[in-house]
């Protein structure tokens, strides 16, 4: 269980010494326990007091690594139940799955396919992050020939499905370097399942039939020594599968439960692609950590990597541009200046509607803190100084020989004050992106 601010302060040293960045020791602890800060904050507290308070000081869901290098995955680590009371660290971790029944020309295809499954969106690039191998042969050494041509072609991270021990050990003989995530320990088998995770140190996925056999055997294996856990509660309905996870998320956040502190998995396949997207979607928005999916066409992948983008982006930072001079198409010295605010989606509303238009045109993208145009207005953070400003850095009299600036029509009000700071003519743009083309025909051209 979880210590109180007041059973904290008792294990420190109570020296307000402010070393910490508090106040007081008093103020630490309370901010321990409400895991808004850590223990090694503090360089005084006893070896005594620390082993005391590492029940506290531990974060209440484990963060877990699966693969190597570049395309290594994080999964876990969060802190809060909704995104608004602070954010979500880690994204769901999708993976597409692969059987080692198919034909080899057809495993080499498929990993290419989920391999080009990568979108750029809002300037990000969103991707699919493991391939989940099933063994579905039951063949240990088929399985693990199909692993060793899998990791000659793809460098993403693998889940190797298989309850079946000596299918894996083999599996871990050619693979282990590449930290796979192995699925899974079963009240039946997990005995040799841990010691393989153990032996190779790699994650493990264990699964039971309900959530309190779930609990007991997470505590089983972690008493065995083992913390790099992944859940996985009854498969189920979608319905019961939202509220375990559910349970499982409240249990390890808000009552600092340790065997329940560990991200949770869930695997969605053999349905009609539609009901899985659906399904995944679902899954994404509460609150699965890794999912396995059958699904392997852009179409049916875009609106999945699209969500959890939505839902895992820091809703305290704006995803935002730099602020620069753009150039849209091949602009030259009489192409029209357009000016708005470094919020990532103003942009691209923006730039594809100058695309379209054909006329090529200089996009200024001011420094807003990423605040799309009317909010920047509002919090004075694209006022007439900062648009006149952002002009000056931009040498824009070197690249245009007009004196011509458009500003969008929502902040046609800076008008005056813009020409005056800056000396050019100012136009107003139409109000809506969707509205520039037009405008750029009959107004500029
Ligand atoms: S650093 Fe430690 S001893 Fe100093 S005020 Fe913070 S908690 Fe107290």
């Amino acid at each position: 269980m979880a210590l109180s601010g007041l059973e904290i302060y008792k294990h420190l040293p109570k020296t307000n010494c402010k070393k910490c960045g508090l106040p007081t020791c008093l103020a630490f602890a309370m901010a321990l326990a409400g895991k808004k800060t850590s223990l090694d904050k503090c360089p005084d507290i006893t070896d005594e007091g620390k082993s005391a308070l590492d029940a506290a000081s531990a974060p209440p869901m484990a963060t877990i690594e699966i693969g190597t290098g570049d395309n290594k995955v994080e999964v876990g680590g969060e802190t809060v139940l909704f995104r608004h009371e602070k954010t979500f660290f880690h994204e769901t971790a999708i993976a597409v799955k692969v059987s080692d029944n198919l034909q080899k020309d057809e495993i080499a295809a498929r990993v290419k396919q989920i391999e080009e499954l990568k979108f750029e969106r809002v300037g990000m690039q969103v991707q699919v992050n493991l391939i989940a191998l099933s063994c579905d042969s039951g063949d240990a050494q088929k399985y693990a020939d199909v692993i060793k041509e899998i990791t000659l072609s793809s460098k993403l991270p693998l889940v190797l499905m298989s309850e079946n021990a000596q299918v894996l050990e083999e599996a871990l003989k050619v693979c282990a370097e590449t930290k796979p995530l192995i699925y899974a320990a079963t009240e039946e088998n997990h005995e040799k399942m841990q010691s393989l995770a153990k032996q190779y140190n790699c994650p493990l996925v264990v699964k039971a039939a309900d959530l309190e056999a779930l609990a007991t055997l997470s505590q089983k294996i972690t008493s065995a020594g083992l913390t790099n856990l992944v859940l996985e509660p009854s498969p189920g309905d979608i319905g019961s599968r939202l509220k375990d996870f559910t349970k499982i998320r409240r249990l390890s956040l808000k009552k600092n439960y340790r065997p329940m502190g560990f991200p949770v998995i869930s695997i969605i396949g053999g349905k009609d692609p539609m009901e899985q997207v659906v399904e995944a979607a679902l899954s994404i928005t509460k609150y699965t950590d890794i999912l396995v999916i059958d699904n392997v066409k852009p179409e049916e992948i875009l609106p999945l990597v699209t969500l959890r983008q939505n839902i895992y982006t820091d809703p305290q930072k704006p995803i935002m541009m730099e602020p620069m001079l753009y150039e849209v198409g091949t602009p030259n010295e009489n192409s029209p200046v357009i000016v708005t605010t470094n919020f990532s989606l103003t942009f691209f509303t923006v730039q594809p509607e100058i695309e379209g238009s054909k006329i090529p045109a200089y996009l200024l993208i001011t420094d807003s803190d990423g605040l799309s145009v009317l909010t920047a207005w509002a919090a004075e953070k694209f006022t007439a100084e900062i648009i006149a400003d952002a002009m000056k850095k931009a040498e824009l009299e070197k690249k245009v020989s007009h004196k011509k600036i458009i500003i969008p029509g929502y902040v046609a009000v800076l008008s005056a004050k813009l020409k005056e700071e800056s000396g050019w003519e100012v136009m107003v743009g139409p109000k809506e992106a969707s509205a520039l083309p037009k405008y750029l025909k009959e107004s500029w051209q």
